[in-house]
């Protein structure tokens, strides 16, 4: 199911910019004004669900941190397991992890090794609420597919269309973002 204009527009509204945070120059797409905002929050997720109702997923993995709000709703919202790809040092059992660049310096993301479970192949949608330069994305789904499971999407609320990060992540699995900004 698509959305109207006037549902996007909705969505859209309720992301608040913060000019120059975490540093200048940089514009943040602030999500708490979406998630206080009972109206656009539900509409986001009943759209979600519609979308991926007919995906036949197996689990959904969100992206620390703000991945995990949505992910973790939808999750529950599908009846499907939810699984935390987490920064570097957080998650208590064995992981496995990748490195990918920052504008300046690398970072790190993990996933646990047994986390979609030992059915080879397993369905996995890999959510965060933005894509800017696609790193973080790019890294999360290489995670689930070194784990034997397949990512078939990567979803976010926010893509910043003025960077590649979404050409780039097309190379290696569909993509799809709700609200582009350019
Ligand atoms: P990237 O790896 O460059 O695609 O960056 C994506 C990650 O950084 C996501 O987890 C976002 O939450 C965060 N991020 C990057 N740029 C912004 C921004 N302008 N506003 C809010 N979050 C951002």
């Amino acid at each position: 199911m698509t959305l109207t204009s006037e549902e996007r527009k909705i969505i859209e509204d309720s992301i608040r910019d913060i000019k120059d945070f975490p540093k200048e120059g940089i514009v943040f797409k602030d999500i708490t004004t979406l998630l206080n905002n009972k109206e656009a929050y539900a509409l986001l997720m009943k759209h979600l669900h519609d979308r991926y109702k007919s995906y036949n997923l197996d689990y959904i993995a969100g992206i620390d941190a703000r991945g995990f709000i949505f992910g973790a709703a939808l999750a529950q919202m599908l009846g499907l397991g939810f699984v935390p790809i987490r920064k570097k040092g957080k998650l208590p059992y064995t992981t496995i992890s990748e490195k990918y660049a920052l504008e300046y310096g690398v970072d790190e993301i993990e996933v646990h090794i047994d986390a979609f479970g030992e059915k080879k192949g397993a369905k996995v949608l890999v959510i965060d609420d933005l894509i800017a330069t696609g790193g973080t994305a790019n890294a999360a789904a290489t995670l689930v597919n070194q784990t034997g499971a397949k990512c078939v999407e990567c979803c976010f609320i926010i893509g910043l269309t003025f960077l590649d990060g979404i050409q780039k992540l097309e190379e290696k699995t569909k993509v799809y973002s709700i609200v582009e900004v350019d």
